[in-house]
């Protein structure tokens, strides 16, 4: 009972103002699609089931024990009624008022506002929302629900509402456990008091719904119900699974794969696996939170269970039922179950499976799917500690050669040169900056391709990606390429003349330098770059490093050796510059700040611009003399 209702009985109660505003766009609205309150309906009554059932396996004291579980439809043609009925947990007085009363459902606040703002055809969208309950207000003038709970000590009672103003409570008389909602119709409603129209939208929406759903007095009934992942898979055609898919998340496009598992050893177990296309689409649906729904033998154990699959797996839907699991496992106990840990190994390997099957029969789905989820596997890369390797076949990368287009590590190794063992690949925070990295040189030159790495994850997926099956990962900033396959031999550099100008510019460089460098040096591996920096022998793997600046703000990088190519231009006319030129510090300024942009680690690359300014007078000047 909550303050500002005073629930005495048969007096009106106002609705909260958030279910006025939902109910008065239920009311009058004319929804093409308004079928799907009774799939709310079946829905809260199949629920109600679900959670007898459990609580069957706890306590003691239940009120009629002995009642089958079912879904009744009955209809009362001279008075309009559609009459919904299950002998499900039902509900006390006080729930009906907290369950109906106030607007328990995130999705309908959310949808009240997505009508608002929404040019579209609501009944467009209608379905994402699970508005539940309400959503009876699209066919109802007034609605009557009349409950008694399990609890054998509990009362009947009666809610009821004539519109979107407010509702009223009542006692009521009710022998049987369970719930009944009594619709009384709207004129324009008039259709679902017809058994064939029933039957149909039954069939169309809640054929899977696993108790019984009977229409009139009948006693077969209309929907197959028999759990779609406890049938033989051979014997399943594959429509139902699609439409499983929808009727279980309410997305409304296909899922990219799924998979059926009845497996007997180590553990019996049925499983339903779905890879949704967009996670997007399940923003609003009754699965919009991670997880897979677990039964055992038969009884809904948890709505949600995250023990199924590694956390990075999430995104997979679905069902797992197992004959092994004990029946009087708690909700809260079933982490910590043996049996539990035998049915993830299991779940997680076909998932994989699933990925790895989509990955070779589906590859434009596969890269749908790596555009949408990519990250997580990445992220599981990182964090799987059982065989992580099994994930390294289903990533996926831009290369040096093709950045629009998807590799994975096998791609790359066939187009790879004949003799390459190694797989290399670029570190960094921006895809561009691979265009313009002097580390690339050598690359480009012995037209080696290089997998870009620049998603803030791939340094902590590289701390357990070392290899992939005997090609070891090397980073192009430490890849030591023998020489002679690079380029052209360097007959200047053997001179010994030419070795005493080297030496003399990067003492001179190392003067200008100062402490913010450990070490000036000569390259032969640079070619269209006149300098790079690297890291000094014994450092820690740039990879690493990048995982240290993420975790600790205050790590700080290793100085960093600046190598110069003697060849490129700049390098050469430097050398020719008089001592007392003032022109050479600034150039190696810039040229230093130049490598600390390209790495992605200028502090503050505005700051250059004074001196930029400073050369470009220099150059032009230069070119006036002439
Ligand atoms: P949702 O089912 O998404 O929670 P609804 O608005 O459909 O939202 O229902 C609100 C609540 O009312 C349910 O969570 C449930 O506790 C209760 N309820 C609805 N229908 C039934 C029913 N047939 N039997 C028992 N409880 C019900």
């Amino acid at each position: 009972m909550t303050e500002e209702n005073p629930q005495v009985e048969g007096h009106n109660v106002p609705f909260k103002a958030e279910t006025k505003q939902l109910l008065n766009i239920l009311i009058h609205s004319l929804y093409t699609e308004r079928e799907i309150f009774l799939r709310e309906l079946i829905s809260n009554a199949s629920d109600a089931l679900a959670r007898l059932d459990f609580v069957m396996l706890t306590e003691r004291e239940v009120l009629d024990p002995e009642q089958p579980p079912e879904i009744r439809i009955r209809t009362d043609k001279d008075q309009n009624l559609l009459i919904i009925e299950d002998t499900g947990i039902g509900m006390t007085r006080d729930e009906l008022v907290d369950n109906l009363g106030t607007i328990a459902h995130s999705g309908a606040k959310a949808f009240v506002e997505a009508a608002e703002e929404t040019d579209r055809n609501l009944a467009d969208i209608i379905g994402q929302f699970g508005v539940g309950f309400y959503s009876a207000f699209m066919v109802a003038e007034s609605i009557r629900v009349t409950s008694r709970s399990y609890q054998p000590d509990a009362e009947p009672a009666a809610w009821i509402a004539f519109g979107e103003d407010t509702y009223r409570l009542e006692s009521a008389e009710r022998e049987k456990r369970g719930t009944e909602v009594r619709i009384k119709l709207k004129e324009d409603a008039l259709e679902f008091l017809e058994e064939s129209r029933l039957r149909q939208v039954i069939k169309r929406h809640s054929d899977f719904v696993q108790y019984p759903i009977f229409l009139g007095e009948s006693e077969d009934p209309v929907n197959r119900q028999t759990a779609l992942w406890r049938q033989n898979p051979r014997e399943v055609d594959q429509d139902a699974y699609q439409e499983f898919y929808k009727q279980f998340t309410l997305d409304f496009t296909d899922p990219i794969a799924h998979e059926h598992m009845v497996v007997d050893a180590p553990a019996q177990m049925y499983a339903l696996l779905f890879l949704p296309k967009n996670p997007q689409n399940l923003v609003f649906s009754p699965r919009k939170e991670p997880g897979l729904k677990l039964y055992a033998r038969k009884v809904l154990i948890q709505e949600f269970c995250n023990d199924l699959l590694p956390q990075y797996l999430n995104f997979i839907e679905g069902v797992v039922d197992s004959e092994d699991l004990p029946l009087n496992v708690s909700r809260e106990s079933v982490q910590s179950n043996r049996v539990m840990a035998l049915l993830k190994r299991l779940v997680t390997g076909k998932a994989l499976d699933m990925l790895a099957s989509i990955a070779q029969d589906q590859p434009e789905d596969y890269i749908a799917f790596w555009e949408a989820y990519g990250i997580r596997l990445k992220e599981g890369v990182a964090i799987e500690q059982n065989e992580p390797e099994k994930l390294f076949p289903l990533l996926r990368f831009h290369t040096s050669k093709d950045p629009a287009r998807w590799s994975s590590f096998a791609d790359y190794l066939e187009r790879a040169q004949p003799d390459q063992k190694e797989i290399y690949y670029f570190l960094g925070d921006d895809p561009s900056a691979i265009r313009y990295s002097p580390h690339m040189d050598a690359f480009r030159k012995a037209d080696i391709e290089v997998l870009v790495m620049t998603d803030p994850v791939d340094p902590f997926m590289l701390l357990q990606l070392k290899a992939f099956e005997e090609h070891p990962l090397v980073n192009v900033a430490d890849a030591e390429l023998p020489e002679e396959a690079l380029q052209e031999p360097d007959s200047e550099a053997t001179e010994p003349e030419n070795l005493e100008i080297e030496k003399d510019l990067t003492e001179r460089i190392k003067a200008v330098l100062e402490e913010r460098v450990s070490e000036v040096r000569i390259t032969r591996r640079l070619t269209d770059s006149p300098a790079r920096l690297v890291d000094p022998e014994g450092a820690p793997e740039q990879s690493v490093q990048r995982v240290y600046q993420m975790m600790d703000k205050t790590f700080e990088l290793p100085k960093k050796v600046l190598e110069i190519n003697p060849r490129h231009p700049i390098m050469k006319r430097l050398a020719d510059l008089p001592a007392d030129d003032a022109r050479f510090d600034l150039v190696v300024e810039q040229v230093y700040e130049n490598t600390l942009l390209i790495e992605g680690l200028h502090p503050d690359p505005v700051s250059m611009v004074g001196r930029i300014q400073e050369l470009i007078v220099s150059a032009l000047d230069k070119g006036a003399e002439k």
